[in-house]
């Protein structure tokens, strides 16, 4: 029980060594905030791996008795599991976000392909918004227009 104690004050005094040093390095960067996100969450998670694998170490050479190392597996485990559902939540923002940005440049790219007189219909007056064939006010054909 005393090693647990031990073991649990090195990794919190660990983490308030190193914690700081990764926020600095990643906060006030140039990066996009998802970046930077996701890059913590990541050497987040292999810090835990590094420890889950120090403590199989310990475990296997006897250093750590077994209830004690399976404590903290499951502690690791917990911390790892959390991380990883972090990353997969950030990795679907993230992706939303890239759908959204190239729908928003697809249709940028669409208005600017396509000028509105082309769609202007002659008969009504009304200036169809998308590349059709009849006028979405008066049904009117609007063949051949703006190719003058
Ligand atoms: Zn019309």
């Amino acid at each position: 029980m005393l090693l647990t104690i031990t073991i649990l004050i090195a990794v919190a005094m660990a983490a308030y060594v190193v914690f700081p040093l990764l926020s600095a390095e990643t906060s006030g960067g140039t990066l996009p905030l998802d970046v930077t996100v996701l890059g913590d969450l990541k050497r987040r998670r292999l810090v835990v791996y590094d420890n889950l694998k120090d403590l199989e170490f310990e475990y296997q050479s006897g250093k750590i008795a077994r209830e004690d190392y399976e404590a903290i597996r499951t502690n690791y485990l917990g911390e790892a599991a959390g991380l990883m559902a972090a990353t997969q939540e950030a990795e679907q923002l993230k992706q939303n976000d890239a759908v959204v940005e190239r729908e928003i440049a697809s249709r940028r790219a669409l208005r600017k392909s396509q000028p509105k007189i082309e769609y202007k219909c002659q008969a009504c007056g009304y200036e169809n918004p998308l590349p059709v064939k009849f006028c979405g006010e008066c049904g009117a054909r609007l063949a051949a227009q703006g190719k003058k």
